[in-house]
């Protein structure tokens, strides 16, 4: 069994339903097990101007293999209304990334894990360090907690993602 971190955004549509739909749709595959999920946080969007994100990142436990698995994701992102876009970063409805499994290195057309931005990205950090703070980064050779410090050490304002408050359902 493969111990999977997963990070999940959305900045189209119903965002929370999209992330929770997607943890829905995780926690139904075969031969995966949806171990526990951070906080959904609220984060600015990296890349073309648009709208900002729900973030959160989920801790699976599975049999599956990491190409397997990334298909199964792909799927749930088709199944969820994503489109192909044309532009790199642009908007999604959902999008489900292959952050780290277990300490494996896998550089294949198509598929690295760790995802290869994962160390750059707070609002993937900020979520995978509530969850999992003592991980090690299999590149890097270091864990969460200190990728998330030196993130946070070299912005010259704090710029952490901060928790949504939700709505209570009327
Ligand atoms: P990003 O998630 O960086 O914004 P996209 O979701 O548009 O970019 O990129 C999807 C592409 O990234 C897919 O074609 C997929 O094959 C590739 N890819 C490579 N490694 C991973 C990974 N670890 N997790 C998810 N997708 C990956
Ligand atoms: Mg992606």
């Amino acid at each position: 069994m493969g111990r999977v971190f997963i990070g999940l955004g959305s900045n189209q549509g119903d965002r929370l339903t999209a992330i929770s739909g997607a943890v829905r749709a995780l926690s139904t595959l075969e031969g995966v097990r949806v171990v526990q999920m951070a906080m959904i946080v609220e984060t600015e969007p990296v890349g073309p101007p648009q709208g900002p994100y729900l973030n959160t990142v989920v801790e699976l436990d599975t049999a599956r293999a990491p190409e397997e698995l990334l298909r199964a994701l792909q799927d749930i992102e088709r199944q969820l209304g994503r489109v192909p876009s044309p532009q790199r970063w642009g908007p999604r409805v959902i999008d489900l990334d292959l952050l780290l499994y277990d300490d494996q290195v896998i550089q294949r057309p198509g598929l690295s894990v760790p995802h290869p931005r994962m160390h750059e990205r707070g609002f993937v950090l900020e979520p995978l360090a509530q969850l999992a703070p003592d991980a090690v980064h299999p590149i890097l050779q270091q864990s969460v907690a200190a990728l998330r410090e030196q993130l946070a050490s070299q912005r010259s304002r704090p710029s952490s993602p901060h928790p949504i408050e939700l709505a209570p359902r009327s």
